[in-house]
């Protein structure tokens, strides 16, 4: 694993400041310096989130799933009705949690290619639903939803408008209030470049009045309310992933210097640059609209796995396989993490060879 570079979606390439405080001893958490950094997060979080003071934020120990499950659970119930947005894995994942908490949804299913238009979102706009529930970036396809057709919908409907926004994160363009969306879901390793184990959901203070306050609770682990009460002293209902807390702030801080629009930029530019590239070397890039955080390359004679084999056994270049119907087809190249413009000269090197 010595010399391994990810160009992967998460894990990704860590940052040295990060690396050097998982070296440390995790100190003890019931402490007024451990509340306070976990206010300071909190804080950072819905600054650079794009939402007012107000808004709740919830840790929850766990990857991101465990914060989509929280949220589906814990905010909608047997009276609700939701539209998901369904163009791969991860809008999956939100139907099937859907079914095991026996919520009543529809689906706007796009086949890979397919690009949500306003079309296919119109032929639901008569039913009657609660919220609608959308992966921004479906990290499966790399497809980047456009968030004002979905924001519009919601708003003419009186929807609320949930977002998973954990591989679009800092390094798309988001302003939570701004685009109106009620409730966001992030998480440790994506573009935070940070251990896996840790996610955040962000609700507008409407929002968790409205849906979290007063319900019953479903489940102990992932009960919302009781990390939001937990938050209002910058402490969790049980042990957190103290460690990753301590990264995260660390890494807050450091976005918030260089400003979160720069941040995104950075990440806009390494995308822009590797597409043309791999544009003029041959490689086939779908045509819909995609996030910063990866690019999708399609290999229509079926050897996606047997490139991604190759470039990781031989040259230890890790780029994302597609797992499913689309393994032998696409592999992803992710954009975020600790990478520079030469370390995508190199994969497009060695790619350009293997084609
Ligand atoms: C990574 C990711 C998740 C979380 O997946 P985990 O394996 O639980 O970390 C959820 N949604 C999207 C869009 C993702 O990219």
């Amino acid at each position: 694993m010595g010399n391994m570079k990810l160009f992967t979606v998460g894990p990704v390439e860590m940052y040295p400041e990060t690396l050097a405080i998982r070296n440390l001893q995790i100190p003890y958490f019931r402490t007024d310096e451990f509340s306070k950094l976990m206010l300071e997060n909190a804080a950072m979080l819905k600054e650079l989130i794009g939402t007012n003071n107000d808004s709740k934020c919830a840790f929850i120990t766990g990857s991101g799933s465990a914060a989509m499950e929280a949220v589906v659970s814990n905010c909608f119930g047997k009276s609700d009705k939701l539209l998901i947005i369904n163009g791969g894995s991860f809008g999956e994942r939100f139907v099937k949690i859907c079914q095991i908490y026996n919520i009543s949804y529809d689906e706007v299913r796009l086949n890979f290619g397919e690009t949500l238009t306003n079309e296919k979102l119109s032929l639901f706009f008569d039913n009657k639903y609660t919220a609608l529930l959308v992966n921004i970036d479906e990290t499966s396809t790399g497809q980047l939803y456009d968030i004002h057709l979905l924001q519009d919908f919601c708003q003419k409907k009186k929807m609320k408008l949930v977002v998973d926004a954990i591989s679009s994160f800092l390094s798309d363009f988001y302003e939570m209030d701004k685009m109106n969306i009620d409730c966001s879901i992030i998480s440790s390793q994506k573009a935070l470049a940070l251990a896996p184990g840790l996610s955040m959901i962000v609700m507008n203070n409407t929002f968790y009045h409205e849906k979290v306050e007063n319900r019953e609770p479903v489940n102990l682990y992932l009960n919302i309310k009781e990390h939001v009460k937990n938050m209002e002293r910058g402490q969790t209902p049980n042990t957190p992933a103290v460690g990753i807390c301590f990264e995260l702030h660390q890494r807050l801080m450091e976005i918030r210097k260089m400003g979160v629009e720069n941040h995104v930029m950075m990440i806009h530019q390494r995308a822009e640059y590797f597409r043309e590239k791999a544009r003029l070397i041959g490689l086939s890039i779908p045509t819909y609209p995609l996030s910063n955080t990866l690019t999708p390359i399609i290999f229509d004679k079926g050897n996606a796995k047997e490139i991604c084999n190759i470039l990781v056994n031989e040259y230890n270049l890790m780029v994302t396989p597609n797992g499913g119907a689309l393994a032998d087809t696409v592999l992803r190249v992710g954009h975020i993490g600790n990478l520079k413009i030469e370390d995508f000269d190199l994969l497009l090197d060695k790619m350009k060879e293997l084609i």
